[in-house]
This record gives C-alpha cells, structure tokens and sequence, in this order.
C-alpha cells in the first residue's frame, strides 16, 4: 500500500486528498497541519467568491480550472447542503478608457466560455439600482458567494470517514529517505505532496527547487458595512492594468453582510496579518530586498501600487474608493475591519513580475503547489483532480 503525506490542511490539501482518495481507495493518505484547526490561512481568509472565470487569459491554468472549479463546487455545496448566494456580479467601468478594458474582458470571457451579459445604464439599474457606471457593465449571473470554513469542515469530515487522517498543531521540518521528520514524529512516506501555502516555497526549496521564485506576501484587508446590506450583487471595479488583483470592490458575504476589500497591501512576513505581530527576520529581510527594488524601479507599477495600498490602510479612503462604484452609498457607513487574508503570490526574481498562474512542481517523489493565489478555492477541485491525474500513478 503506497502512503502519501500532505503538508497543509488548506483547500488545496484537502481537495488534493479528496482525488488521491478516489481514484486510489486503497492508498493511505495523512495530512499534517501545523495550526490548531483547518482554515487559518488563506482557505479561511478570503471573500468567499465562486468566480466565474472571466478574468484570466484562456491558456493558463486558472482560466482551464476556474469554470470547472466553480462548477464542481457548488454542485458539491449543494449536495451538502451548505450555505451559497448566488447573488451575482457587476463589473462597472468609470470612463471610456475602461468601456474598452470592460468590452476585452467580455471578449476573454466569451473566449473562456462563461457565461456573461453585456448592461445598458437601464440594465444595472435593474439588476442593483445602487450601482454606478459609464454607460455599460458587465454581468456575471454565476458568481456566488459561499463560507469557506464551512466547505473546508464538510470535506474534512468526508475526508475522516474515508479514513483520511489529519494531524494538527504538527509541523513539516524534512524529507528524508522516504521518511517525513515534524515536529512531533516521523512517518514512511512513499509520495510527499507540498500544498502549505505561503510556506510552500520554502519547503520546495529544501528539494532545490523553485530556485528562481521569491514569495511576496500582500495581506488582503476587509472592511465591513453597519447595518442591514444595501446592494444587491457584488461590484467590481475593471481590473488594474498591470497587477494581478481584481481592485477594490464590495463582496456581499453568505449570510448578505457587505464588505469592501480586500486590499493588496505589501505584507512583511507570510503571516504578518496585524501590526508587528508574526514579523519574522528570515522572511522580511528577502521580501523587503525585493519589494525595495521593485518599488525603485517600479516593476509591476509596484511604486504607484504600494502608495495607493498604505492610502487604503486608511478607513475612510478605502471606503470612498470602494463608494465611487454606487450611487451614493456613505463612506462613514464602513466602520469595522474583519479578518484579513495573505496570498501566496510568487515573485519572478528573474524579471521582478508577479507570477500570474498556478505553478506545479515535481521532483523524485516529491509534488509541490506553488503559487495557489485566486481564483484557488474556487478551483480547487478540478486544479487537483488535475495534478492527481497527472502526476500521481
Ligand atoms: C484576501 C484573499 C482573498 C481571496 N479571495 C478568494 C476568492 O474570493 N475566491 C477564490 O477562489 N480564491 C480566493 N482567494 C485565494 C484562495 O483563498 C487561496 O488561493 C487558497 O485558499 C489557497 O489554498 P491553500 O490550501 O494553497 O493555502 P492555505 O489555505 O494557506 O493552506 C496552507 C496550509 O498549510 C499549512 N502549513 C504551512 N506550513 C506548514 C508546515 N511546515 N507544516 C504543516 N502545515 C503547514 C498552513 O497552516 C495552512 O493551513 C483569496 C485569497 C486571499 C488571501
């Protein structure tokens, strides 16, 4: 019997253990988290959004896994019974320079296959009459907003029925000889698979790999609505020229609470979520040698991005950014900041560019997931089904 062992109780790991477990019944599988409880990162940390798949260039991998992704997921949400809105999404242009951004992304969209409806002024104001744009927007029906921590626990425990075993508070430290060291034990192992999020990098490369690739943390802050929700869908802003973020927008969660975010702020370590806390000296050294030359010479527009996120560390800043897209809606109204997330996004160091899409690595009998920024929960299932069927016999 093969035992494999997965570093990370994320998304990634969990849906990878989903796929191991069902085209390989047979084979033992254990998943060794290093928190507490399942979600604590990313997976648990995120706007919860089931994109649609629109956004991304049709030969990269978040554009072939999203719509399948999404597809699968709230097949799998509904058979369990578990919470989705499907509320929605209006992408919204301020001028004509970006009616023209808006009309490319309704071309790749097309190109990608989803679904998308092309609004009149008349329109938007019918599907939310809140919102506000430059003659036309553009509607996505399929978008939907789930909670993360819920889908994580139903598979978790899916997972624990199939006999899937999962060690918490348990560290990865090496892989040797086909034996996994952590902190509190060691396991033969015949498949090591890395799905540890920000740390994947590091783990990767323990193995010599991912030599050329830097992780950038940007922390992704949320700032919630007082009071009962006036939107109708979630709104988005036409995407930033030359960052992969999708801009400042309002999100309207399971339970309908409006939020705004999340930012794209340079973080100093991989889980360096609120003021100094988490700050680690091994990770902030590279990340801030890094982020000083992309900002001196403004790679990615990393300088003009980095003075407009600290603006947006500001409450009422961000909020009157975000209310730029509605008709009106009070900044002052947006007055708490809940949970924010990190994104494991990589850095080319070669070029100084963002990575913009999944990264698979293989060696020996080691798998690693690098790069696993969004759309990643929404296309989890079929990005993993995917690496199983093509890298695991
Ligand atoms: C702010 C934000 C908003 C987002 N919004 C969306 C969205 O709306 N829709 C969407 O589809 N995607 C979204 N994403 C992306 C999505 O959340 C991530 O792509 C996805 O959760 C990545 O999952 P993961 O399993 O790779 O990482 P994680 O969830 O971070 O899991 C990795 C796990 O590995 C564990 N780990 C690390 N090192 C070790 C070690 N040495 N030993 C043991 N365990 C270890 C960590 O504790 C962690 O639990 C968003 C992300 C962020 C940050």
């Amino acid at each position: 019997m093969k035992r494999v062992c997965i570093i990370g109780g994320g998304i990634i790991g969990l849906t990878m253990a989903y796929w191991i477990n069902h085209f390989f019944p047979k084979y033992s599988i254990r998943i060794i988290e290093k928190e507490p409880a399942l979600g604590a990162h990313a997976s648990g940390r995120n706007s919860g959004v089931l994109h649609a798949g629109f956004y991304y260039n049709p030969d990269s991998l978040k554009a072939k896994f999203c719509i399948e992704g999404q597809d699968f997921l709230i097949n799998y949400i509904k058979e369990n019974k578990l919470s989705i809105n499907p509320c929605g999404k209006l992408i919204v242009a301020k001028d004509d320079e970006e009616l023209d951004r808006l009309r490319k992304l309704k071309e790749r969209g097309t190109q990608n296959g989803v679904a998308l409806e092309w609004c009149n002024e008349g329109r938007v104001s019918k599907i939310d009459p809140l919102v506000l744009t430059h003659k036309n927007a553009l509607f996505s029906p399929t978008t939907s907003t789930i909670n993360p921590i819920e889908v994580l626990t139903c598979l978790s425990a899916d997972l624990e029925s199939k006999g899937v075993r999962f060690n918490f508070k348990e560290s990865f430290s090496s892989f040797k000889n086909n034996i996994v060291h952590t902190n509190k034990d060691t396991y033969e192992t015949n498949l090591l698979i890395n799905c540890a999020g920000t740390y994947a990098i590091d783990i990767a490369k323990q193995f010599n790999m991912a030599k050329n690739y830097q992780m950038l943390p940007f922390k992704g802050l949320y700032l919630m609505f007082e009071g009962e929700n006036p939107l109708k869908t979630n709104v988005y802003p036409v995407p930033p020229k030359d960052a992969p973020f999708l801009g400042v927008h309002f999100t309207i969660t399971v339970d309908n609470k409006l939020k705004i975010g999340p930012t794209a702020t340079p973080a100093l370590s991989y889980e360096h979520y609120k003021g100094v806390e988490n700050i680690r000296l091994k990770e902030l050294i590279p990340i801030l040698g890094y982020e000083t030359a992309m900002f001196v010479l403004n790679k990615c527009f990393f300088r003009n991005l980095a003075v407009e996120e600290i603006l947006k560390c500001f409450k009422l800043y961000l909020a009157e950014q975000a209310c730029k897209l509605t008709k009106g809606l009070d900044p002052k109204l947006f007055t708490k900041w809940s949970k924010p997330g990190i994104r494991a996004q990589l850095l080319d160091k070669r070029n100084l560019r963002l990575l913009d899409d999944f990264v698979v690595e293989k060696k020996e009998n080691t798998l690693h997931i690098l790069n696993a920024v969004s759309p990643a929960f929404t296309a989890s299932f079929s990005f993993t089904r995917h690496i199983v069927e093509e890298y695991i016999v």
